[in-house]
């Protein structure tokens, strides 16, 4: 269900939309696909930028280029998508907007945005889950949805504990299931048209982790380590490390559910 696409050109801005371009950051990764998506958005009093990326002097003087820059906005504060946020302020002299605390890694935007919040045409969203201060930006009348790391087309996001939440993550796609957009731009990846069918089979596939973990405790008490060699036989070892916290934000939610009861930090069996 990912969605995949050539390497896009750098330092340059791609339109995607009416008054919405794109340029990819220099951040490729396993992580990250071919970068972090900064998204320019037009508005009367200048350019709404849409997380700048990493701090790469290139990059972010290429955003600058771009127009005046009327207001810096956030989806959340992992380091690639903020990276470069300070370095863009002091070359535009625009105010960075992001979610009030807590903060997932403790950048402290300069103006505290709340769920409903406008930014030009810009609505907040909070969607709480792969990070606590995620928050996508609709834009007003066209069906666009900023997703930010929330839904990615490229991949499934990541939904690390402490910060990431399970349960929340699971909300937010929901809450998004509840609305109209046609078009999603990602924080990483190309833009995602028609986007319930995936955001449907996002939450299928939790679902799906969430009974597969539920079977194994079925058979006894099981630790973090022994769920995941369970589900995620033949794993590529970098990946193990995900693939554990993965399963530990499920065992967070289904321990706040009631379902499933913690022996000690990483050894969990079924309530009953
Ligand atoms: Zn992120």
């Amino acid at each position: 269900m990912a969605l995949t696409e050539p390497e896009p050109a750098r330092l340059v801005a791609i339109a995607v939309h009416p008054g919405v371009r794109r340029m990819v950051a220099p951040n490729p990764g396993p992580m990250t696909y071919h970068g972090t998506n900064t998204w320019l958005v037009d508005e009367p009093d200048g350019l709404t930028v849409i997380d700048p990326g990493p701090d790469d002097p290139a990059h972010i003087g290429a955003i600058a280029a771009s127009g005046p820059v009327a207001r810096i906005v956030l989806t959340h504060t992992h380091p690639d998508h903020v990276a470069g946020a300070p370095a863009l302020r002091a070359a535009t002299g625009a105010a960075i907007h992001g979610w009030g605390a807590p903060w997932a890694e403790g950048f402290v935007p300069d103006v505290a945005i709340e769920d409903g919040a406008q930014l030009g045409r810009l609505t907040a969203l909070h969607t709480p889950g792969h990070a606590s201060d995620h928050v996508c930006f609709a834009l007003g009348g066209t069906g666009v949805l900023f997703t930010g790391d929330h839904v990615m087309s490229w991949s499934t996001t990541v939904v690390s504990p402490p910060d990431g939440d399970m349960g929340a993550y699971m909300t937010s796609l929901r809450l998004l299931l509840g609305r109209e957009d046609t078009l999603y731009l990602c924080g990483h990846g190309p833009p995602l048209p028609d986007p319930r069918p995936m955001v449907r089979g996002m939450l299928a596939h939790r679902a799906g982790r969430e009974s597969s973990i539920l079977a194994v405790l079925a058979r006894g008490t099981a630790s973090v380590d022994e769920l995941t060699a369970a589900m995620y036989a033949g794993l590529e070892s970098h990946l193990l490390g995900a693939a554990k916290r993965t399963v530990m934000a499920h065992l967070e939610k289904l321990e706040r559910e009631g379902r499933v009861e913690r022996l000690d930090d990483t050894t969990f069996r079924l309530r009953g």
